[in-house]
């Protein structure tokens, strides 16, 4: 029989995982989970000397049963191959004392391509929600504040029966940022700036959703149901859980470490999402003591790990790590579920608590699980700037500023000798060469992509060609509108992608 997945709020509802991809979000508003965690689990003793590919065969195989071995085989293959700059997919350095594993190898040079390059596989595969309109489109609609846009945008591109719709507040993404969504290429793709900030324009892209009207108007002219492709789908999250054995199993073959050892990771921490994958993968078998979460100035986690209270009534910080600026952790509701041991009834209420109050007190008997397992630390921005500094001069290894935050955090706790410790790096440090430059204490004041050039020579590491190239890329997308025209572009996109096929 199928695993189930249900919602973190109420257990009525079972979906396979093909629906609970497909839906997104359950209905109430929760997240999509699975009681069947852990009662597979993945031998680490048979890692050493599989690939990548093989390894998320094995982990998807468990969290998606209800694909065939075939549907798996053609999602991972199309996901995990030369779109990544490094045959391991995920490899893992030797940092001084500690292990970084990059993340940043795919297309767009952030860890989001990881899940993002295999999602529209699995939507492709997932059929419809509705099978008696087995023939429709399906337009993914995305707010972004810089990386998951783009990571959207690629991963999308080219998917049949897919379109794909990102708006980004205008000139409040960096230029590297900006000049990878306006160019990029795929006749199923559109790109527009917003006039606002990135909270108008995510409000305004939840208000579409909720849109009767618009939603009819896109069934009727275009054949077109509206999907999303944020980091609370089951569909984004379990393609994570995989880099996490891949990092075990690199590090059994280096032997260092044998099976069966503990580590301990430390993952640069907005959504919750990537650190929740950790904690899957050790419900499935993965050795693992401590998972250490990671913040920027944004420190709601660090304070609710303390205190057990949530509370985002507190000011917002636009910092030099921008991915991880974020005070509602969407997944943080999964991991309550799970360590509430399922109490959803529980779970509503405090979600209810947050949508009413903007805060939830988690019960204390619960507090002292999470505690057994998870630690928080964060880096205010002078940290981050000079955690890149430091790595950069003890190990001549450069982080981006997101890394950086976990790097701090690393330096400044205890270490046990005999446990590694992993940090994930989510970004290359290309993609944000300006704030890496003058962390390190170099000026620039050139575009971003003299800085890049700045950055090569004093670092020693190659630059990211698909980033540099961007400074000549051919802009295809030169709209700005206001927020209240954003309706109307997507209906407009949506007929335009109607009448291409
Ligand atoms: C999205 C992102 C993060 C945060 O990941 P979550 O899964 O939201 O915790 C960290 N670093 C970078 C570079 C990102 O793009």
């Amino acid at each position: 029989m199928a695993m189930l997945f249900h919602s973190t709020r109420g257990k009525n509802v079972n979906v396979t995982a093909k629906q609970a991809i497909r839906k997104g979000i359950a209905d109430d508003g929760g997240l999509f989970v699975t009681d069947s965690l852990g009662e597979k689990t993945v031998d680490v003793a048979n890692l050493p000397g599989k690939s990548y590919q093989q390894i998320a065969k094995e982990v998807l195989g468990i969290l998606l049963d209800d694909f065939s071995a075939e549907e798996l085989d053609e999602c991972i293959n199309s996901a995990y191959g030369s779109n990544f700059s490094d045959s391991k997919i995920t490899p893992v350095r030797e940092v001084g004392d500690d292990y970084v594993l990059e993340l940043f190898h795919g297309p767009t040079s952030a860890f989001k391509d990881i899940a993002l390059q295999i999602l529209p596989e699995f939507m492709a595969r997932a059929g419809s929600e509705n099978s008696k309109k087995a023939c429709e489109r399906i337009m993914i609609l995305t707010a972004t504040s810089g990386d998951t846009g783009k990571a959207a945008l690629d991963g999308f591109a080219g998917t049949e029966g897919t379109g794909i719709t990102v708006f980004y507040p205008e000139g409040k993404v960096s230029e590297v940022q900006r000049m990878q969504m306006v160019a990029q290429q795929g006749d199923n793709v559109a790109v527009c700036a917003v006039r606002g900030n990135f909270d108008d324009a995510q409000s305004s892209v939840k208000e579409i959703f909720a849109d009767k009207t618009l939603a009819d108007e896109l069934e009727k002219s275009a054949e077109t149901v509206l999907s999303s492709a944020n980091s609370i789908n089951v569909g984004r999250l379990v393609p994570q859980v995989v880099y996490y054995f891949a990092a075990y199993s690199q590090l059994l073959e280096k032997q260092i470490i044998n099976v069966g050892d503990e580590v301990q990771f430390c993952v640069p921490t907005g959504n919750f999402g990537d650190i929740l994958a950790g904690y899957y993968a050790k419900r499935m078998g993965l050795p693992v003591s401590k998972l250490i979460v990671a913040s920027d100035k944004n420190n709601v986690l660090f304070d609710f790990f303390k205190t057990g209270v949530y509370d985002r009534n507190r000011p917002f910080y636009t910092t030099t790590s921008p991915s991880m600026d974020i005070l509602i952790s969407s997944n943080l509701e999964r991991m309550l579920y799970y360590f509430s041991d399922g109490d959803s009834a529980l779970i509503s209420s405090l979600m209810n608590d947050l949508k009413t109050t903007g805060r939830y007190e988690v019960p204390g008997e619960i507090m002292d699980k999470i505690r057994q397992l998870f630690e928080c630390g964060w880096a205010d921005e002078e940290q981050v700037a000079n955690a890149i500094a430091d790595c950069r001069d003890e190990n001549s290894y450069v982080l981006d500023p997101h890394t950086a935050c976990a790097y701090h955090v690393l330096s400044h706790s205890q270490a046990d000798p005999m446990i590694p410790r992993i940090m994930l790096s989510t970004a290359s440090p290309y993609k944000f060469p300006r704030t890496v430059l003058q962390a390190l204490g170099e000026e620039c004041d050139g575009s971003d992509f003299e800085c890049m050039d700045r950055l090569e020579k004093i670092s020693g590491v190659p630059t990211v060609r698909a980033l540099r190239e961007l400074e000549n890329a051919k802009v295809r997308f030169a709209d700005a509108i206001d927020v209240k025209d954003m309706p109307q572009y997507v209906l407009e996109a949506a007929k335009r992608m109607a009448n291409r096929e």
